[in-house]
């Protein structure tokens, strides 16, 4: 492959600025919480290091089949000289591939001729909507329904085979890669102090060399059960970069016989690796939610309708707060932004079907830059968008606390079906998990978790940041939702724009929440697919007020990129052990 720069010097230069790219800074080689660890854990955490860079290669050649060949290429130009070579990897490793979006929902794409793709490489490159929903429905008239059903599972790879298409289990595709992630976590097993997380890095050693997604489920089960560990290593399986596995649902002919034949069609995992260290203090803070959950369960809308994941009693949600290590892969790669906690494992992993629970991961270094830059730039931003009465409400830790409430929704409501509303499945579920954990402030109020003044400030705080500085694309599931919010927020009196400014009714902000939430549940247990996307539709609607927000915001911010940097995980990759 011959590759050509696809961005001026100029711009690769304006992009790569301080102004432009923002760095985020994980743990240091010299931090207290690496240099308090017990010498065995210390071990242990070179090799979840050196295993999370093996999983930043599976999760490129997930993203890109040219990734790798065209990080190769700017090392060696950049060894010859080249500046467009030097400042491109620098945007390359931010965005941990050829193409990334930015913060303004931009394509940033570093190689000339290429273009994103909706199946990025878990699909070829060549595979169009049309023809990919022809070959299936022509393979289901064939009886080749096991062959189908691979084809749409979340862990294959697929690639074209005659007339064909065929899935290709991970644990094949990416053998070598995924034997030395093995290799990496057996040796970290052996070294770690704590007997349940070797237990369950040994049994996520099991998963990564043997084709069996029941294997899978019960490293999951471990993982999830991990409550007061040293440390913290996660094999991540998002779903929101595939974007074609979705689009099977829009084809009726297609759909029925998906249904006729049961098969489930999932998007495919991508595979990001987290390495941290648990933070004790924070851990606690967050696991005081852990007494209100039942109250929050009983108040969801049509909660008669569904199963909750949490029973009275019986509640397996395990919780902790991370210093990072390293973030990888899906995790590392900064795409418009890098998240700030996650609640694994998702709805459609078999681990919930052996009576697995799930885990919350807070990243702390991802929530609070307290660099003066970043307190300089959150000041400009306050001052032009929000009414200065509002200002002291204002508070970045309310920010997540509303996180905590966020993660733990996604725990409660319908748990299952929700895959019928196809590629609108995530804008929904994350739109409900931000109303839940608003909707229900009041419970949480009522039983002692949160003052009123700390109510009013995750009140502020989340109306302020719902505005953003460029309108996402309907991909975008993490951001469509905030736009849908923006607007329902402000059709339904919960707030209002005066001098262009944001101005919250404080008292209408919950009201509104639980009435969004309870339209949100009710999508949900629909079913339907059509209802889910008028649903969205209906709501996605960037008006002229959230326009000239924006416009605002992007005069006084300027950042168009992140990028993470890992001092700590550097330094331990260069030791052999
Ligand atoms: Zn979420």
């Amino acid at each position: 492959m011959e590759f050509e720069y696809n961005l001026s010097l100029d711009e690769l230069k304006m992009r790569t600025s301080k102004d432009c790219l923002i760095p985020i800074k994980l743990l240091d080689k010299d931090s207290e919480e690496y240099l308090k660890l017990d010498e065995g854990d210390k071990t242990a955490l070179i090799y979840l290091v050196k295993a999370a860079e093996v999983g930043k290669k599976v999760y490129m050649k997930q993203d890109n089949p040219y990734n790798l060949e065209f990080e190769k290429f700017l090392i060696s130009e950049t060894e010859k000289g080249s500046e467009e070579a030097k400042f491109t990897k620098i945007l390359f490793d931010a965005q941990s591939g050829i193409i990334g979006i930015d913060s303004k929902s931009q394509d940033v794409i570093l190689a000339k001729n290429f273009k994103s793709t909706m199946g990025k490489a878990f699909y070829p490159a060549d595979l169009t909507v049309e023809e990919f929903h022809k070959i299936l429905i022509n393979m289901l008239e064939n009886g080749k329904t096991d062959e189908v059903r691979n084809i749409l599972s979340q862990r294959t790879m697929v690639v074209r085979e005659g007339e064909e298409l065929k899935g290709i289990d991970y644990t094949i595709y990416f053998k070598t890669e995924f034997e030395l992630m093995a290799e990496c976590l057996k040796m970290a097993a052996h070294f770690s102090t704590d007997k349940n997380f070797s237990a369950y890095l040994l049994a996520q050693v099991e998963a990564l060399v043997k084709t069996d997604a029941m294997l899978d489920a019960k490293a999951d089960k471990l993982w999830a059960q991990l409550q007061d560990t040293p440390l913290e290593f996660t094999i991540s399986r998002e779903q929101y970069a595939d974007l074609l596995t979705g689009t099977v649902m829009e084809n009726e002919t297609l759909n029925n016989l998906l249904k006729k034949h049961k098969i489930e069609p999932l998007s495919k995992d991508s595979i990001g690796v987290r390495v941290g260290i648990i933070n004790k203090s924070g851990t606690s803070d967050i696991l005081k939610i852990k007494d209100y959950l039942p109250f929050m369960a009983e108040n969801m809308p049509y909660n008669d309708k569904y199963e909750q994941n949490i029973s009275k009693g019986d509640n397996k949600q395990t919780m902790v707060d991370v210093d990072l290590v390293s973030l990888r892969g899906d995790e590392g790669a900064y795409r418009g932004g890098i998240t700030i906690a996650q609640n694994l494992p998702n709805n459609d992993k078999l681990s919930l079907t052996i009576g697995g629970g799930r885990r919350n991961v807070y990243h702390r270094q991802i929530r609070t830059n307290k660099s003066p830059e970043a307190l300089a730039r959150r000041q400009k931003r306050l001052d032009a968008i929000l009414n200065k009465d509002f200002h002291k409400f204002y508070n970045p830790e309310a920010d997540h606390w509303f996180t905590i409430g966020h993660e733990n929704v996604h725990s409660l409501g319908p748990n299952s079906g929700t895959e019928a509303l196809g590629k609108y499945q995530h804008i929904i579920e994350e739109n409900k998990a931000d109303m839940g954990s608003i909707a229900l402030l009041n419970v949480l109020v009522e039983h002692g978790a949160y003052t009123e003044e700390q109510k009013k400030e995750i009140l502020v705080t989340f109306v302020t940041n719902l505005f953003m500085k460029a309108k996402p694309t309907l991909a975008q599931a993490h951001r469509v939702r905030s736009v849908m919010q923006c607007h329902y927020f402000l059709n339904h009196g919960a707030m209002k724009i005066e001098d262009g400014r944001i101005v919250v009714n404080i008292d209408n902000v919950i009201p509104a929440a639980y009435s969004m939430l309870s339209e949100i549940v009710d999508v949900q247990l629909s079913k339907d697919f059509q209802k889910g996307e008028k649903y969205v539709l209906d709501n996605f609607v960037w008006g002229e007020e959230m326009e000239k927000i924006s416009k605002k915001l992007q005069e006084v911010d300027k950042s168009l990129n992140g990028t993470i940097n890992t001092p700590l995980a550097d330094y331990l990759i260069t030791l052999n052990n």
